[in-house]
């Protein structure tokens, strides 16, 4: 019986990490999270599990963001029985992010089916409900960091601090194989260390192979004291301030709103930026912040900076939709945090409708956005977007701060990576776009590990595991084109030829815009019959 380790997402991509490991008795997976970014990637999350769903014997979770821990759900609903081993905070954190990503797609599916209905196509299921997200968190084992768990005989793990968000993880796991044990380290998502409210990432040393998140694989980000970030932010608070409108925050409803609005607060406290009342316009967020509220103790300094955040008189909460729409009334200086970080879903968006053309406002992005998200475009620079089928000009003011990344840059990757050594066979790199997966492959063989050693798989690739290597399976059939999964789709490049052509139509005289519109029909026509 050999040990098997297949990589079903976040192969080539920054999404939908679950990766499949299989031995003599067991078959576990590590993270199940779903695809996100552009529409190629997230039709994936509809489809069949590659793999049969029943005979997964566990669940070894990191941490509880939604492309990790996303299809738990659809995994139950497919057959899965087992147990689900994370840690406390990330249980907690699952129990509410789980439930709203079952609520978001019922309503999607409710919105779509309409359309589909009008259109005389086929219903379509969620692809699981907000029941479904709180039947799977019975299946839930508690693990603490550095307990050792016996999963199956012949497999342990281990988690340890990843200094990425609240219950955070990298997992060490101890398998026996066939040809004696092997013991490979999850990465999961890896934080940048030096962060006044979470720990430095940790980690054993010495594993037989790495699992490592490339995210920010090919950049570099300055290294800021905390009273550095504070000042950084203090500065787009004053310049958001001055331009006269609102500042629009699109908000990673975890631990980044959380450590925004304990520094907003105390940069405000402290006199450093214009006051303002701070809505935090995501319902989630808002149940996210009670459990830093509980849970958010930094274990390297003994403080929870976020247990005043709910005493704060110009915090306000917008539980209900008519509280939020109420929102559209405010004029002159207000901050707003709504979800999602990336804009692409949630109450954002219709925010982003009413303030993208308003040159008064601010929209501040403050994390990592994907190919094929309008955050993306926006940070890009566009200057009209479409969303949810309408046109809108970019006319207000779009800024963005690296300081709040929950992730480590390449410099620390290649540093975390280098403290975990000797590492005695290779090293994988997974969650990543393929610039930064080739860039931090280069990193890592510049700091001393062998190329050759150094491993960048494809989605649905096999490796059957040694103690000392990795040799590739048969080369899987691919779910999506190869490359496909880090590129704007076709759906962004329809969304940009329509705002062309509406441009280039109304820009042309009468008689130019008819002959345009009949040759483009015949174009269209002419494309059917071929
Ligand atoms: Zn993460």
């Amino acid at each position: 019986m050999t040990l098997d380790l297949l990589f079903h997402g976040a192969a080539g991509c920054v999404t939908g990490s679950c990766a499949e490991l299989s031995g003599p008795g067991f078959r576990v997976l590590v993270d199940c999270g779903m695809f996100q970014g552009s529409k190629t990637l997230k039709a994936l999350n509809y489809e069949p599990f590659p793999f049969d769903s029943r005979p997964i014997d566990a669940v070894l979770l990191t941490h509880a963001h939604i492309d990790h821990s996303g299809l738990l759900p659809k995994l139950m609903k497919a057959g899965f029985s087992g147990p689900i081993y994370a840690t406390a905070g990330t249980r907690d954190l699952c129990r509410i992010m789980l439930a709203d990503a079952g609520g978001i797609q019922e309503s999607e599916v409710r919105h779509l089916n309409r359309r589909n209905q009008r259109r005389g196509r086929e219903m379509v299921e969620p692809i699981y409900t907000e029941a479904d997200a709180r039947r799977v968190m019975e299946q839930f084992v508690k693990v603490r960091l550095g307990e050792t768990i016996q999963v199956l005989p012949g497999l342990e793990a281990v988690w340890w601090e990843a200094g990425h968000i609240l219950g955070g993880a990298s997992v060490e796991v101890r398998a026996e194989g066939g040809d004696g044990p092997v013991s490979l380290l999850f990465s999961g998502d890896l934080g940048p260390g030096g962060r006044d409210y979470m720990p430095d990432p940790e980690g054993p040393s010495g594993v037989d192979h790495l699992i490592l998140e490339s995210t920010y694989g090919d950049r570099d980000r300055p290294r800021v004291t905390p009273e550095d970030r504070r000042a950084l932010l203090a500065e787009e608070l004053k310049a958001a301030h001055a331009a006269g409108g609102p500042l629009l925050i699109p908000a990673f409803a975890v631990e980044r709103s959380q450590e925004l609005l304990a520094d907003i607060m105390t940069i405000m406290d402290e006199g450093q930026a214009p006051e303002a009342d701070i809505f935090l316009d995501s319902p989630m967020a808002a149940e996210v912040t009670e459990v830093f509220r509980q849970r958010g103790w930094n274990r390297a300094t003994g403080i929870n900076p976020f247990t005043s955040l709910h005493t704060a008189g110009r915090l306000k909460f917008t539980p209900d939709p008519a509280d939020s729409d109420r929102l559209e009334q405010l004029r002159g200086w207000h901050v707003i945090m709504a979800a999602s970080g990336m804009c692409d879903a949630g109450r954002v968006r219709r925010h982003l409708k009413r303030l993208l053309w308003n040159r008064e406002a601010t929209v501040l992005i403050t994390g990592y956005q994907a190919v094929g998200t309008l955050g993306r475009l926006l940070v890009d620079g566009a200057r009209r977007v479409r969303i949810q089928g309408e046109e809108f000009r970019v006319r207000a003011c779009i800024r963005s701060i690296e300081v709040y990344s929950g992730h480590a840059d390449a410099a620390g990757l290649v540093e975390w990576a280098r403290a975990r050594g000797p590492i005695r066979g290779s090293v994988f790199l997974d969650h990543g776009e393929p610039p930064a997966l080739e860039g931090l492959a280069t990193r890592l063989a510049e700091a001393g590990t062998p190329r050759e050693r150094i491993i960048i798989p494809q989605v649905d690739q096999a490796y059957r595991l040694t103690p000392a290597g990795a040799e590739a399976g048969p080369a899987p059939t691919p779910r999506i084109a190869p490359g496909l999964a880090a590129v704007p789709d076709w759906h962004n490049a329809r969304a940009q030829l329509i705002l062309d052509l509406n441009d280039r139509l109304e820009g042309l005289p009468p008689e130019a815009r008819e002959s345009l519109i009949r040759r483009i029909g015949e174009l269209v026509a002419g494309a059917e019959e071929t």
